[in-house]
């Protein structure tokens, strides 16, 4: 099987990790999050500040940072799912230098379906898996009672988010829209119909 090349787009809520994680298992891909890489180095000194002081903000991390973990990320994938970037034009033109997309898909979703979402998000701090309070909750309690909320996913973090993304990503969307690249599918819905939506889309192109 090919090794695809597959970017999720979306506004933040959308569903993307969840169905990245998908795709991965159905295609044997890598999973590229830029989130979850900076989450991860968190309180990595930059000559910016660490990631975590923008991320608590709601706010985007400084392109110098974020294209080196980007870079790093794709250096050790063939095949790869990439969400959480690129969130602006400047990305973009990083992102074209650095790989060649086979698959570029946007993740449309309501925005009160959004809000639900992520205000509804809980990790487990152990495994870093995602779940939702109404939608997604572990059968076993041990998971159950360790779930944590992120900082980011609290209401007024969540509307700036929002708002970073209108202003930011949206032209990103609209770029690939505009070559002709975008795949646009329905977010809405249980993750499983989503997930065909996306499969029938690679499997009818193969
Ligand atoms: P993103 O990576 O785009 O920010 P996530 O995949 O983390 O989004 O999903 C956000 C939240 O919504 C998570 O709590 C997840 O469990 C839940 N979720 C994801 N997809 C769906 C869906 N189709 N229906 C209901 N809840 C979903
Ligand atoms: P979500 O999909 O729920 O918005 P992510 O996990 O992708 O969340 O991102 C969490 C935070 O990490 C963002 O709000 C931002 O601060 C930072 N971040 C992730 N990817 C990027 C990126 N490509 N550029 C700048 N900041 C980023």
């Amino acid at each position: 099987m090919a090794d695809h090349h597959i970017l999720l787009l979306g506004p933040p809520g959308a569903g993307k990790g969840t169905q990245a994680k998908k795709l991965c298992e159905e295609y044997d891909l890598d999973h590229v999050s830029t989130g979850d890489a900076l989450r991860a180095n968190k309180d990595m000194e930059t000559e910016y500040g660490t990631p975590r002081s923008f991320m608590e903000a709601g706010e985007l991390v400084p392109d110098e940072v974020v294209n080196e973990v980007l870079e790093t990320a794709l250096e050790n994938a063939d095949g790869y799912v990439l969400d959480g970037y690129p969130r602006n034009l400047d990305q973009v033109e990083f992102l074209d230098d650095a790989t060649d997309l086979d698959y570029v898909f946007f993740l449309d979703v309501g925005r009160e379906t959004l809000v639900e979402r992520l205000t509804g998000r809980r990790v487990d701090p152990e495994t870093g898996e995602n779940y939702h309070v109404k939608f997604d909750m572990p059968e076993d309690e041990e998971v159950r009672e360790r779930l944590v909320q992120r900082d980011d996913d609290e209401e007024d973090v969540v509307r700036e988010r929002l708002e970073v993304y209108e202003e930011n990503t949206e032209p990103v969307i609209e770029h690939y829209r505009e070559g002709g690249d975008l795949i646009e599918v329905d977010g809405e819905g249980a993750p499983e119909d989503v997930f065909e939506r996306l499969t029938d889309a690679i499997e009818d192109d193969d």
